[in-house]
């Protein structure tokens, strides 16, 4: 349920209508527009609609939201949600491109690789430390170790950095090595973890699961912003169809649809979505063209080194003609790289 009250509602009015709620043990979320204030109520509200708010002073209508997610909805806030972290805005008029490893290897590597995708117009270093993979004798990852470099590297370079949380005990430990914290597909329906996510302050990117409808992912983002965190990013990155050409299918309808159902920021991963460097500037250009706030790819400078998805990492050189495409489609849109 969402109220909206007067324009012009004293503060005494406003703290009225919370207090109210709060009496029937819901919780509440305020998004304060310039002209309007909402207020999200959060919880069973059921006694609500037995003790109408619509007759408190100040209000000016109650709003049932039929969806099932509600702080993350249009109807709760219209207007687009900025995520700001250091020198980057994501969901502003500047693309963001977010580039880097698939997995953090080593120093050396990891240096050359943020080096050439910062002299390209990347603003984000990605890379994991530890890496949600497949198989359990797979690499998985340097640890603490990768989270190290990674502050390291992003810091020499002047970067914004991303690495990937796959365990809630691991929050705290990531959030004091990096700027943003990713979910990975694999889990994005890892409640406790979402949960955990919540209570920090740092930005989130919430990733697609790879069998998730449009509804699941927004739940998932909702349960980041029920527990206080509004700082999150959602990412489209393929979803599974029987198509087996590409590693996965992007759902470019998503881009346009989620824009359509929530004020959060979207970007897509065309690497995990095609699984082959060759498509990865294609359906960037579409990504950005369908209305998408940033990109996240994977570069490194030896693909055939790599120590994960080497096939779907862009080289340096095809990374800075990928940005000058993208540039361009967000010239056409009154965008900018
Ligand atoms: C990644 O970004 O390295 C990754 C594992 O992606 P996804 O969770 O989308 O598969
Ligand atoms: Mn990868």
């Amino acid at each position: 349920m969402i109220i909206v009250l007067k324009p012009k509602t004293s503060k005494k009015e406003k703290e009225k209508v919370i207090k109210k709620i709060h009496s029937l043990g819901l919780k509440t979320m305020v998004s304060q527009g310039v002209e309007r204030t909402i207020i999200g109520v959060i919880g069973e509200e059921d006694a609500l609609r037995v003790q109408p708010l619509e007759a408190f002073p100040g209000v000016e209508k109650v709003i049932p939201v039929l969806a099932p997610y509600k702080l993350v909805s249009r109807e709760f806030k219209p207007q687009n949600s900025v995520v700001k972290v250091k020198n980057v805005s994501i969901g502003a008029k500047q693309i963001v491109i977010m580039a880097g490893p698939c997995a953090i290897e080593n120093l050396k590597t990891l240096r050359a690789i943020a080096k050439s995708v910062k002299e390209s117009g990347a603003t984000v270093l990605r890379g994991g430390a530890f890496k949600p993979r497949t198989s359990p004798y797979s690499f998985q990852g340097l640890g603490k170790e990768g989270l190290k470099m990674m502050r390291d590297v992003a810091e020499e370079y002047g970067l914004v950095s991303i690495t990937e949380v796959i365990d809630p005990r691991d929050v705290d430990l990531l959030a004091k090595y990096v700027d943003i914290l990713q979910v990975g597909a694999r889990n994005m329906q890892n409640f406790n973890l979402l949960k955990e996510l919540g209570k920090i302050k740092k930005p989130i990117l919430l990733k697609r699961g790879m069998m998730s409808t449009i509804k699941e992912f927004l739940m998932s983002a909702e349960y980041i912003l029920s527990e206080g965190n509004f700082n999150v990013i959602l990412c489209e990155r393929g979803i599974r169809t029987f198509e087996n050409f590409t590693r996965n299918t992007l759902d470019i309808n998503a881009v346009p649809a989620i824009k359509m159902l929530s004020h959060l920021p979207v970007i897509v991963d065309p690497s995990h979505a095609t699984g082959k460097w060759e498509l990865v500037t294609a359906v960037s250009k579409a990504a950005i063209a369908a209305g998408a706030d940033g990109l996240i790819v994977e570069v490194h400078t030896h693909p055939e080194q790599a120590a994960s998805d080497g096939e779907q990492s862009l080289k340096p050189l095809n990374f800075r003609n990928m940005v000058k495409e993208v540039a361009a489609i967000a010239k056409a849109l009154k965008r900018k790289v």
